[in-house]
């Protein structure tokens, strides 16, 4: 038995404090459509887009790269990927980072809005063969806080991998407190508006070298789970254990959003997602289950906020699954 303390009760005055700021907030942000974009469950994209960002990883397989993404929102607030740049020619390219050109951003980002009312919903870059297929932390922060700071509501990050000859790109949703993979919708032909922009904007536009696209794995452009090494997930049992904390959790939870998906470690993280202003995160670290799980709550306003938990984490335990739901109950 092991006891997992994080924070102690000292912390229950600022959490009381932090609430009533979030309960300000929330009256604030109310009259925003943007409560409608919770729990998105795609990113809706073309396959002719997917296949150009393709391309543009593949240019250049040891470096990042990246560009944007514009399209629209649908009603029910699901994004859809109409049309994708890779980067212009003042782009920052090294290993570790990527910065667009920001006046070949800004010129064609006029363009597409004005002639095709197409909006900015999306960035991307390329963690070429880092071995990362997630948005690093700071790729996390900067996003979160860039829709904090602008409003954004929800923006889509999309992250690609390659190896010699193809690509792979993942799309993650950001809402201001954290990153969700989210599955891609691929309609399987070209967007309509591809051939008409690349036409009209041929001055100004620049494309990829590479010619034929490549896009590696299942053709989804989906990347399937990288644990860590030793990780608890590739033993024999442990999908139907972590099945099991899914449906106790969301059991627990029936009004929130409960989402699995894995960090940049390769460790599972379960977001359970009370509003736009409040997400509870538990993540299984590597050691896990020797280790206890760990317990945090992350406000839209105060970023990443530990919380206590001292609850009780029986290591010994056979029976994780029952563990699980005893350390999560006395939270
Ligand atoms: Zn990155």
């Amino acid at each position: 038995m092991k006891k997992c303390i994080k924070r102690q009760r000292r912390l229950a005055a600022a959490r009381k404090s932090r609430l009533a700021h979030i309960q300000e907030t929330r009256k604030s942000l109310s009259a925003k459509p943007l409560e409608l974009r919770t729990g998105t469950t795609q990113v809706v994209i073309y396959r002719s887009e997917l296949d150009y960002l393709s391309r543009c990883i593949l240019d250049r397989p040891d470096i990042e790269t990246g560009g944007q993404l514009f399209g629209h929102w649908t009603d029910s607030g699901i994004p859809v990927v109409l049309y994708a740049i890779g980067p212009g020619p003042k782009a920052n390219h090294q290993k570790t980072f990527f910065n667009q050109d920001v006046d070949y951003l800004v010129t064609v980002g006029r363009e597409l809005k004005r002639r095709y009312g197409l909006h900015h919903i999306g960035e991307w870059h390329s963690h070429h063969q880092l071995g990362l297929a997630w948005p690093s932390v700071h790729d996390a922060r900067t996003m979160n806080s860039t829709i904090r700071e602008k409003d954004l509501g929800e923006f889509i990050l999309c992250i690609g991998n390659c190896d010699a000859s193809s690509a792979k790109v993942k799309a993650f949703l950001c809402d201001g407190i954290g990153c969700d993979q989210t599955p891609w919708e691929v309609i399987r032909t070209d967007s309509p508006v591809r051939p008409v922009i690349d036409r009209d904007l041929a001055g100004i536009l620049i494309h990829p070298e590479t010619s034929a696209a490549s896009l590696g794995g299942d053709r989804d452009g989906s990347l399937r789970p990288a644990y860590a090494p030793g990780y608890w997930m590739l033993r024999e049992g442990s999908g139907q254990i972590l099945n099991g904390i899914l449906a106790f959790l969301k059991e627990r939870n029936p009004d929130n959003v409960v989402r699995p998906s894995l960090n940049e470690r390769g460790e599972v993280r379960i977001d359970i997602i009370h509003s736009k202003d409040k997400r509870e995160v538990i993540t299984f670290p590597v050691g896990f289950p020797e280790k206890c799980p760990s317990f945090i709550s992350i406000y839209k306003d105060l970023t990443t906020t530990p919380d206590y938990a001292d609850a009780i984490w029986d290591n010994g335990s056979e029976d994780i699954l029952s563990s699980f739901k005893t350390f999560y109950k006395n939270l």
